[in-house]
């Protein structure tokens, strides 16, 4: 007994002494609901389940309160949410990873790249939309999404899913949102990517093989799930599962954040069926992160929202026409008539500055209890990552 012991602590002094390092694999990935505060999650729950169901997000019991608001107002937006998470630090709104002084921050997604974890980035906005566009981009106006996708491409994530295709198109491509004749997807290909622009070329890629990859699927954001009628649109879900099996192959770990990012467009709308099916697909794409969690034991999975949108609220009775679409996935359908179930209304079109909730599985989880600021989530996922700002 005495004897192996004094064997593996020989073992690891050569081994420091050589200076081997054997990485147990590091993986973060971060789940974002755009403007999901509790009644988004709650309309989802009971839309979804019933009243006595459970979303896949609820399956995360380390639980944090999180406040929102930014270096600029009590009300972020989500360039400022997304700041906050990316490089822990609060800016102003509309500022993308640059302080209030405009001065650029590095992001967790720039950190995980330099120290050999694989990277990515998916989305229903488009690819140079506020939150992802915060994890590989500096930029104090996040309206110039041309720019952006500039930035995204230099930033070299391993693999990028969403929409947007107009800001990467060249000026005289059709639809085209550049002011310029740079051709960011011929550009892509040359740095190594493959690039997919359907569901179909989508589900090809040969998963058994690392991977570039780089997926745009709309000029502009992807559709609502409300709205989709076969069109060859990937859903969340199907991105998720694919940047998680390409990013598996990384040897050292990897860094993935998902965004479900037309919920906030919806309840700027003040549009609860949409927004109720924009909150289940993403809770689809959240199933798959847990699922390869509980598989892997080595992944620190969270599930946050950057702020509520619409100021809604949930009470019963008086919502009518809510399952006007068929079901999709797997969704089980529950004894009660939603129509009599649900009463949304609505107090902004805009943002409202209330707290929302982080929940959490997995290596680092711990962390996530009582009220936190938006911007602790970064030191957590870096602990997890073992990097060092
Ligand atoms: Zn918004």
């Amino acid at each position: 007994m005495k004897r192996g012991r004094g064997l593996i602590l020989l073992l690891v002094a050569m081994c420091a002494a050589l200076g081997c390092t054997q990485y147990r694999p590091a993986k973060v990935i971060l789940f974002v609901g755009d403007g999901m505060g509790l009644a988004q999650r709650e309309a989802a729950r009971l839309a979804a389940y019933g009243p006595a169901g459970r979303l896949a997000m609820d399956q995360l019991d380390q639980i944090s309160l999180i406040t929102t608001y930014s270096a600029s107002a009590l009300t972020t937006d989500s360039a400022a949410g997304a700041t906050s998470w990316a490089t822990g630090h609060k800016t102003t709104n509309k500022f993308l990873s640059v302080g209030p002084d405009s001065v650029s921050l590095k992001t967790i997604l720039e950190y995980a790249r330099d120290a050999g974890y694989g990277t990515g980035l998916v989305t229903s906005t488009t690819l140079s939309h506020a939150t992802p566009a915060a994890f590989a981009a500096h930029v104090s106006d996040r309206g110039a999404e041309a720019q952006i996708a500039e930035q995204l491409l230099a930033t070299h994530a391993q693999v990028m899913l969403g929409g947007g295709r107009a800001f990467w198109n060249p000026r005289s491509a059709p639809g085209s949102q550049r002011q310029d004749e740079r051709d960011l997807l011929a550009e892509a290909r040359a740095a190594g990517y493959e690039v997919v622009q359907n569901a179909a070329e989508l589900a090809r890629i040969d998963l058994r093989q690392p991977h570039r990859l780089l997926g745009l699927f709309a000029d502009g954001h992807l559709p609502f799930r409300y709205d989709r009628q076969n069109d060859q649109v990937p859903e969340l879900a199907a991105m998720t599962r694919t940047a998680i099996e390409i990013l598996d192959h990384q040897e050292r770990g990897f860094f993935l954040m998902v965004e479900g990012g037309r919920i906030d467009h919806a309840c700027h709308d003040n549009d609860a069926n949409r927004a109720i099916w924009e909150a289940i697909a993403f809770d689809e794409a959240v199933a798959e992160g847990i699922a390869y969690a509980r598989r892997k034991n080595d992944t620190l999975v969270i599930v946050v929202a950057d702020h509520e949108t619409g100021g809604m609220s949930v009470s019963t009775g008086c919502y009518s026409g809510f399952p006007r679409i068929p079901r999709q996935g797997a969704f089980p359908e529950h004894g009660l008539r939603l129509d009599s179930l649900l009463c949304i209304s609505w107090t902004t079109k805009g943002h409202s500055g209330i707290p929302v909730i982080a929940g959490a599985l997995g290596p680092g989880s711990q962390h996530f209890r009582g009220i936190k600021e938006n911007i602790d989530l970064f030191p957590i996922m870096m602990e997890t990552l073992a990097l060092q700002p």
